[in-house]
């Protein structure tokens, strides 16, 4: 996502009527990273068929969900993450059961099943959510209900095992105010009808639509969203390079999805959509999802990558600033983040660092090498001006998972990838990217599976590189001087950051300026000082200027 403030609206609404019978536990902390070890052992969730009935208006809505699970460990408990609104009813295959919802966990026992079983659990609930499903009017003072689940608040709205691993397909049906617009992940699989009198939710004129993602993907990329929107069709993109499409064309549609009031605003955001996805699919591999939507909505950050539906902050579109950064930068997590996963929040940078390297790569393609630049500069001063930075990327010991969007996994994660390249050169770094996206596509992983990919197709050893880098903290800032001794050059390289940060191992070029010609040489630093014999420069050089190229993250100006 792109950080954002967080906005506050007051709620508007009033009259809500609550089921006297509903149990109302109270809410839990969601964002507080969960301890390390298996999340939910014993079962995998495989599908989730989420039916949820909104009114107009109405801040009450109520949910059935039926979650497909595979049982791995014969007698599992299935623990699932739910809080803050009522529960009517829990089957088993069919069959009442009985249940325990204490502290925000509904555990559901599978007694009679052995490994290799799948039960089928459905969950009958309603109530007011406190969070992840977020009803209240937008910007414009118009009704809305939109899902906003990172990192952990789907519990607020959708029972699951929710956390980044366990990924799932799911299958919507969102009864919805006959004004509104329904949208969620994957394709519409049949076009809206009138609701049936007697579905769920509250009572009003409504349509029934159906939502399908048949791709697996992680809970906190699982929303919906409803209003009365106005779609706009920016093209069609990765035109049989998308598996998951259910075109006859094989492509994928390009939208965006805007509050009326917004639609020529949001114009100049949305309008190079469609090239930013055909721009990944050639450098990193075939689009992930069925569609791709760009959704005005009532998320707390500035966008939301959400898996082919990413949302986007209702008020700035309503500003009318050219979100185009936080667009590309959205899109590029369809690949990194939505497709592949961070299977622990701890390494999130495989989500966010790479989606703002990548964001920004789509300028130096379609803007120039100076654009690029410009962004790559601005992540450095970011980082130079951080104390984030005096952690490691990798920061087991953040319990408080909204901390981890800091300018570690934002700007030096995608500095991490910016060295690689530099290091590695453009033909070795994009093969890795292309296998590691095919290798693991549609699953979830840690920092070690992209290494040992870099270092398959690279042929190096990067065990140095990934340690100083994403498990240590901090960066280097340089001093050099140069002695000449009447044909050669002493190249000192001295490394000036902090006693608490380590000394870096930096393979970079450097420039000499000998009688208005530039002669480049490779070297390589190691420790806290390092000399290096230049031979053939001819005569003393004037000027000498370390990685001229802005390959490498470090201090100073
Ligand atoms: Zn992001």
């Amino acid at each position: 996502m792109k950080r954002a403030k967080l906005y506050s609206l007051p709620l508007l609404f009033a009259g809500v009527a609550l089921p006297l019978s509903a149990q109302e536990p109270a809410p839990i902390e969601a964002g507080v990273a969960p301890p390390s070890g298996e999340y939910a052992p014993g079962v995998d969730v495989v599908h989730y068929e989420v039916e949820v009935g909104l009114g107009y208006g109405v801040l009450w809505f109520e949910g059935i969900t039926e979650i497909q699970v595979a049982v791995t460990e014969a007698g599992p408990t299935l623990p699932l993450d739910f809080s803050g609104l009522g529960i009517n009813s829990v089957s088993v295959d069919g069959r009442e059961s009985d249940f325990d919802h204490t502290d925000g966990i509904l555990s559901v026992s599978l007694g009679g099943f052995d490994a290799g079983d799948t039960a089928t659990v459905r969950i009958h609930y309603e109530g007011v959510p406190d969070d992840g499903l977020i009803i209240r009017e937008n910007v414009h003072g118009e009704p809305s209900a939109f899902v906003d689940n990172w990192p952990n608040r789907t519990r607020f709205w959708l029972p699951s095992v929710d956390h980044p691993a366990d990924k799932a397909t799911v299958r919507y049906t969102i009864h919805a105010p006959a004004e509104w617009k329904a949208i969620a992940n994957g394709h519409l699989a049949s076009e809206p009808t009138p609701s049936p009198v007697d579905a769920i939710g509250p009572e009003g004129e409504r349509l029934t639509w159906i939502w399908e993602v048949g791709v697996p993907i992680s809970p906190y990329n699982m929303v919906i969203g409803a209003a009365d929107l106005e779609v706009r069709t920016v093209g069609l993109a990765a035109c049989g390079q998308a598996p998951a499409s259910r075109r006859d064309d094989g492509c994928v549609e390009v939208t965006y999805w805007v509050y009326p009031q917004d639609v020529e605003k949001a114009e100049p955001s949305f309008r190079r959509a469609a090239e930013m996805v055909d721009y990944f699919t050639e450098i990193v591999g075939p689009f992930p999802f069925e569609k791709l939507a760009n959704v005005q909505s009532a998320t707390r950050f500035g966008g939301m990558e959400n898996a082919s539906a990413i949302f986007y902050s209702e008020r700035g579109i309503a500003s009318g600033r050219n979100m185009e950064g936080t667009v590309s930068h959205e899109i590029a997590h369809q690949w990194f983040g939505d497709a592949i996963t961070e299977a622990s929040w701890h390494h999130l940078w495989l989500s966010e660092g790479f989606a703002t390297y990548f964001g920004a790569q789509f300028f130096e393609v379609a803007d120039g090498i100076d654009d690029f630049r410009r962004r790559m500069e601005e992540s450095r001063l970011r980082v130079v001006g951080s104390d984030d930075v005096n952690r490691p990327i990798y920061d087991p010991e953040e319990r408080d998972l909204f901390e981890l969007l800091n300018d570690n996994n934002y700007p030096k994660g995608g500095w991490v990838l910016h060295m690689l390249r530099g290091m590695v050169g453009d033909d070795v770094f994009f093969e890795g990217i292309r296998a590691y996206y095919a290798r693991h596509l549609h699953s979830s992983v840690l920092t070690e599976d992209f290494q040992a990919v870099m270092e398959e197709v690279s042929g190096q050893q990067l065990d140095w590189f990934f340690q100083q880098w994403i498990y240590e903290p901090g960066y280097p800032t340089f001093e050099h001087s140069l002695t000449w001794t009447g044909d050669t050059a002493e190249l000192t390289v001295r490394q000036l950051q902090s006693a608490s940060w380590p000394a870096f191992r930096v393979p970079m070029e450097v420039e000499f300026v000998v009688d208005g010609e530039t002669i480049r040489r490779q070297i390589e630093v190691e420790g806290r000082e390092t000399t290096v014999r230049i031979e053939g420069l001819g005569a003393e050089p004037d000027a000498v200027v370390l990685d001229p190229d802005h390959w490498v993250l470090k201090g100073g100006r």
